[in-house]
C-alpha cells in the first residue's frame, strides 16, 4: 500500500515525496489511520521505525485547517538531539505547507524560542525541561494545543523528567488528541499511558525485539585489552560508518582520543559537551568527516542518523532495553548493519539475558592475529598501575632506549 492511499492534502505529499518515501513502514501503516481520525494512539515502537512521520503526518493534515500563528501541536521528546531530529522531520514532510515547527529545549539561548513560541510557530518540538522553563515565564501558551505527541516515554522516565510531564499535563486542554509512544512498557509508563490517554488504540511494532535487520556478534576479551581490541575492530572495519557506546563520559573521552591518535577521523557526544560541541560532533558524523562517534547512552539516545553500518558497545549496556536501543541505531528501516559488544567475565551474565531475550545464541568471534594475551594494554598502564599493579619485576635502564609506550607489567 502507497502512501497515496492515505490520501493526504497535496502539499503534505510533495513533502512525502521530497523525502523519498514511498511505501509506509509497518508503524506508520498502522498508525496513521486512527491519527488521521483523531484517535489516540498509543504506539510501541523503537527508533528507527518511522515513529516520527507516523504522528507528524496526520499532525500536518490536521493543522492545514484551522487558525495559525499559535502552538496547537506540542511534541515533548527526551533529548536535544531527538527534538532537533523531530523539528527537522516536521520542516522536510511540512515543506508544501505553511506550517511552522520550532525546537525549544536547553543550552542554547531563549531568544529564538520566545519568538516561535509568540505565534511564530504551530508546531513546538520540546524537551520538558525548557518548555517548563517557558510555562513559569509565560512565555508559552499552551492553552492552544490540540495535539499532544509523548515520544520515546520510556527514555523521559528513565531520565527523571516524569514531574515535569505531569506539570506540562496540567497546562494543557484536556480536549486534545495525544499520542504517546515507547518502545517498553513498564508499570510506570504504562500507568502514564493510562493517566494521558483516551480510548486509545494500540500499535505495536516489533516493540521487543533487537532489529532483525542487525547481525549480532560478540568479543569475549580481557578488561585490560578492552581498548586496543575496539581500535582493532575499528581498524578492520572497511568503510562506513561506526557508533561506539561508552558507559561513562570520561570512557567516551578516552577512547575517543586513543581513536583519534591512531589515526581515525572520531568524534565524541557526552554529556559534558556544549550544544555547539554535541552538533559539530553531530553534523560531522553524518557528512562523514568522522567515520567513528564515540558516545555514550544519554547523549545518544533517539540520533537518526540513517547510514550507520556499525554499532560497537565498548561497555556493555546494562539492561536488555538499553542492548536494543543502542542497536535500533543501526539496521534502519531496511538497511542492514552489525552489532559488536566487548564481552568481559562479568559482563556474562548480561549476555546470557539478551540472548535469552532474543531466544537466539549471538555468535562468539575471535579477531585472528590480535594479541588476546597481552599483560597489559600500554596506554592502561599509568592509571591501572597505580591502582592495581605491582611496581614492574624489571625496569629498564633509564638510556635503554625502549620507548615506554612498550612497557609491559608483570600483574
Ligand atoms: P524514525 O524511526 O522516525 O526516527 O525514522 C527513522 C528513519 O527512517 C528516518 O531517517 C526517516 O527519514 C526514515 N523513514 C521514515 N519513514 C520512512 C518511509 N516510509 N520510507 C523510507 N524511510 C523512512
Amino acid at each position: 500500500m502507497p502512501f497515496t492511499e492515505f490520501h493526504f492534502h497535496p502539499s503534505i505529499s510533495s513533502g512525502i515525496k521530497a523525502m523519498g518515501y514511498v511505501m509506509p513502514t509497518p508503524i506508520q501503516r498502522e498508525a496513521i489511520p486512527h491519527a488521521l481520525l483523531g484517535k489516540d494512539v498509543l504506539g510501541l515502537a523503537q527508533t528507527g521505525t518511522g515513529k516520527t512521520a507516523a504522528f507528524a503526518l496526520p499532525i500536518l493534515e490536521r493543522l492545514l485547517a484551522g487558525p495559525k500563528g499559535r502552538v496547537r501541536a506540542l511534541v515533548l521528546a527526551p533529548t536535544r538531539e531527538l527534538a532537533e531530529q523531530i523539528h527537522v522531520a516536521f520542516k522536510g514532510l511540512g515543506r508544501g505547507t505553511h506550517l511552522r515547527s520550532a525546537p525549544v529545549y536547553g543550552g542554547v539561548k531563549m531568544g529564538g524560542q520566545l519568538t516561535a513560541l509568540k505565534g511564530k510557530a504551530e508546531i513546538v518540538v520540546a524537551c520538558p525541561g525548557r518548555l517548563l522553563d517557558h510555562v513559569g515565564r509565560r512565555t508559552a501558551d499552551l492553552s492552544g494545543v490540540e495535539v499532544l505527541v509523548i515520544d520515546e516515554a520510556d527514555r523521559m522516565l528513565d531520565m527523571g523528567f516524569l514531574p515535569d510531564i505531569r506539570r506540562i499535563l496540567q497546562k494543557l486542554p484536556a480536549e486534545r488528541q495525544t499520542m504517546f509512544f515507547s518502545a517498553t512498557m513498564p508499570d510506570t509508563i504504562a500507568t502514564l499511558a493510562r493517566e494521558c490517554l483516551r480510548d486509545p488504540v494500540t500499535v505495536s511494532i516489533d516493540h521487543l525485539v533487537p532489529l532483525t535487520t542487525v547481525a549480532h556478534a560478540v568479543y569475549p576479551v580481557g578488561e585490560h585489552r578492552k581498548a586496543a581490541l575496539a581500535l582493532e575492530l575499528v581498524r578492520r572495519i572497511q568503510g562506513g560508518s561506526i557508533l561506539v557506546f561508552t558507559r561513562t563520559k570520561m570512557g567516551a573521552q578516552r577512547l575517543s582520543s586513543r581513536l583519534r591518535s591512531s589515526g581515525e577521523t572520531c568524534a565524541e557526544m557526552q554529556g559534558d559537551l556544549s550544544q555547539n560541541e554535541r552538533t559539530e560532533a553531530l553534523e560531522g558524523f553524518r557528512r562523514g568527516t568522522y567515520r567513528v562517534l564515540v558516545a555514550t547512552d544519554i547523549a545518544a539516545r533517539g540520533l537518526d542518523i540513517s547510514d550507520i553500518t556499525h554499532v560497537i558497545n565498548y561497555d556493555m549496556p546494562d539492561t536488555v532495553d538499553a542492548y536494543t536501543h543502542r542497536i535500533g541505531r543501526t539496521g534502519r528501516v531496511a538497511k542492514t548493519g552489525d552489532a559488536f559488544t566487548l564481552v568481559t567475565g562479568k559482563d556474562e551474565a548480561m549476555i546470557r539475558e539478551i540472548e535469552r531475550f532474543m531466544g537466539r545464541l549471538i555468535e562468539r568471534r575471535k579477531i585472528d592475529g590480535f594479541d588476546y594475551g597481552a599483560t597489559i594494554d600500554a596506554h592502561e598502564r599509568p592509571r591501572r598501575a597505580q591502582a592495581t599493579a605491582p611496581a614492574p619485576a624489571v625496569l629498564p635502564p633509564k638510556s635503554s632506549g625502549w620507548s615506554q609506550r612498550r612497557w609491559r607489567f608483570k600483574r
